[in-house]
């Protein structure tokens, strides 16, 4: 899952390139006016993606055979298919069934009619959030299918359980530990099935698609809530009492000797605590018993040009929109699974099944160092919080690669660069960038106060689960507010909302909140998701998604006649005044004039003039361009 590499510095074009198609919502996006209509068949897959790496390793002896009353259906292909939803969920109820460690809940129902099953299993048969929390064990809540076209996780999932129960040889996990799983998070995006959906892929021979029926990206989402499928999971997220949270994917980018990559905001993040002991103890760990089982694990980063590997890596930084950075901001432990999409599908499964075995039993063992530092990132409540980051213009270090050797020759098809990965191994030393460098940055306030005509908003927090209390009465408060400067809409839609981006005015000011105004305080666990939520400088708050668009126009309106005979009237008492419009009339100077004249999108010179005027009437809405979110700050 390919993630525009925001953050560098003056980016090289090719980078620059690679960001519009990004935009475009993928990596790489022919020209759908060209493109045929109907997939090319010529080809298989097969012959069209890089070498296949040879690979031999031990995990596969966890295969069952077709003939075994509980393999799973995709052990029965041999790990070269999937089962569509219907079997998957059959397959999983009879599990259930003959399992009494196993229980299985809906979080709710897709636009498509389909139910979010999650999978519980507990050895107190603890299958509600109340009697998982008060048996006290530590849970990994691991999610697979949030892209329907990268499945590994469902089906590593169904083997795993059916190895922690039915007889399988590691039910003394659940000793220690619980498991939450979710075996298709985008159930709709599941069963748009096809052989066509994953180019980038080697198998399964077919899966579902990205992005759900009304064609959201769910892992684009979790910030601002839109999918009735995400409000499920967020719902489940906040219910359930949940140490660790996995969330299954499958990745191309580069090719590399690594079959099984994850990554975290590291070694930047809003959780520094719960970063550290995710780099320094789980994946230390859940590295050691891959490698045992033959798999290369790896960290999740990306190229910084496609065209050229040698150029170096990008980390993977998320902000709240991604699964990973949303669990940063809140404080929930979360990492971002992603297996490599050049590795037959076999394998990638197995590296799945590993990793969820192995961070069971490392949860299991040392939960309690995770939920101190859970405790600490909660109540660290720094005084100011960046709200994005960047990469510097150069590389902080050098890092070794276990890759795949290439080449570059000139491509008789696009006319640029063609990179050919050879399938042969190589060891190399890449540049790497951190996100290091702080773009943007906020003050913590008190609280912040929501009037109660954004509802949608108000109600988005509520969901996140941030605490906050509905004024009864309407209350004046003191308040700095941002007055928006210079905003500008996206040119693109993205995600079915047109984002903006400004410049930002604090000022301080008495506000009258009505009735039902929403005050929620900084000071609790969510604060800071809160800040990165309702801070309008944040690439994923509120207003950056276009959920204060209203407040970018001002509405009323004066008539020529009328602003006329005012001015002369304010010229004539206020010499002040007229000083100002003097002064500010000679700087604008007769060029600006001009130029402002053949630019159709301003006010021709004469309104701009009576404007003028307009704004320092009694008159003008003092709440143009005005953010309606206060900022209560300490006295
Ligand atoms: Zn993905």
């Amino acid at each position: 899952m390919p993630l525009p590499p925001s953050r560098l510095l003056r980016p090289p074009a090719a980078v620059a390139a690679r960001l519009a198609r990004a935009a475009l919502g993928a990596a790489l996006v022919l020209n759908p006016a060209v493109a045929p209509a109907q997939p090319v068949r010529a080809s298989s897959p097969e012959a069209i993606l890089p070498p296949e790496l040879p690979w031999s390793g031990k995990s596969r002896e966890r295969v069952r055979p077709a003939s075994d009353p509980w393999a799973t259906p995709a052990e029965k292909s041999g790990l070269l298919e999937t089962p569509r939803y219907e079997e998957t969920v059959a397959w999983l109820r009879r599990l259930v069934a003959a399992s009494t460690t196993l229980g299985m809940v809906s979080l709710g129902q897709s636009p498509e009619g389909r139910d979010l099953w999650l999978v519980i299993a507990s050895k107190e048969r603890a299958f509600t959030p109340e009697a998982l929390r008060a048996a006290g064990k530590p849970t990994l809540f691991a999610q697979a299918a949030i892209h329907a076209g990268e499945v590994d996780g469902k089906d590593a999932g169904l083997m795993l359980l059916r190895d922690l129960t039915v007889g399988g040889a590691k039910a003394a996990l659940l000793d220690r530990a619980n498991l939450l799983f979710v075996p298709i998070f985008n159930v709709d995006g599941h069963e748009r099935f096809s052989a066509f959906t994953r180019i980038n892929q080697r198998g399964p021979r077919e899966a579902g698609f990205r992005t759900t029926a009304r064609n959201l990206n769910l892992n684009r989402d979790y910030a601002k809530l839109d999918a009735p499928e995400m409000r499920h999971l967020v719902r489940a997220l906040n219910a359930w009492p949940v140490d660790l949270y996995y969330d299954l994917h499958v990745t191309d980018d580069t090719d590399h000797q690594y079959d099984m990559t994850y990554g975290h905001n590291w070694p930047t993040a809003w959780s520094p605590a719960i970063a550290s002991w995710l780099e320094n103890r789980l994946l230390p760990a859940t590295d050691a018993d891959l490698r045992a089982q033959g798999h290369q694990p790896g960290r999740f980063v990306q190229l910084v040009d496609h065209e050229d590997p040698a150029k170096g890596l990008l980390p993977w930084f998320a902000n709240p929109r991604f699964s990973n950075g949303w669990g940063d901001a809140r404080h929930l432990p979360t990492v971002l699974v992603e297996a490599h999409s050049l590795k037959p599908y076999a394998q990638r499964v197995l590296a799945a099944h590993v990793l969820l075995e192995s961070t069971l039993r490392v949860l299991g063992e040392r939960g309690w160092e995770l939920r101190r530092a859970v405790r600490e990132d909660q109540e660290r409540h720094p005084s100011e919080l960046v709200l994005d980051w960047k990469t510097p213009e150069a590389p902080q270090r050098t890092v070794e690669v276990k890759g795949v050797a290439w080449r570059t020759r000139p491509s008789a098809v696009s006319g640029g660069p063609r990179l050919e990965y050879t399938g042969a191994l190589r060891t190399w030393s890449a540049p790497k960038f951190d996100a290091t460098v702080p773009v943007a940055s906020a003050r913590r306030p008190v609280a912040y106060w929501i009037p109660p005509a954004w509802g949608d908003v108000i109600e988005r927090l509520e969901l996140q689960g941030v605490r906050g209390e509905r004024q009864a009465a309407p209350r004046r408060v003191e308040v700095e507010m941002y007055r928006v400067r210079e905003a500008r809409l996206a040119a693109q839609a993205f995600e079915g909302r047109v984002g903006v981006s400004a410049r930002f005015e604090s000022e301080r000011r008495v506000q009258e909140f009505a009735r039902g105004a929403f005050r929620v305080s900084t000071d609790q666990p969510l604060g800071d998701l809160l800040m990165l939520l309702l801070e309008p400088a944040s690439p994923d708050s509120f207003f950056a998604w276009g959920f204060f668009h209203e407040v970018l126009q001002p509405t009323e309106y004066v008539e020529a006649y009328v602003m006329e005979p005012m001015a002369d009237r304010m010229l004539r008492d206020d010499p002040k005044l007229r000083a100002e419009f003097e002064k500010w009339s000679r700087e604008r100077g007769p060029e600006a004039a001009a130029a402002r004249k053949s630019d159709e999108t301003f006010l021709p010179e004469p309104s701009l003039r009576l404007q003028w005027f307009y704004e320092r009437t009694p008159y003008f809405d003092e709440r143009a361009l005005l953010y309606p979110v206060g900022r209560e700050v300490a006295p």
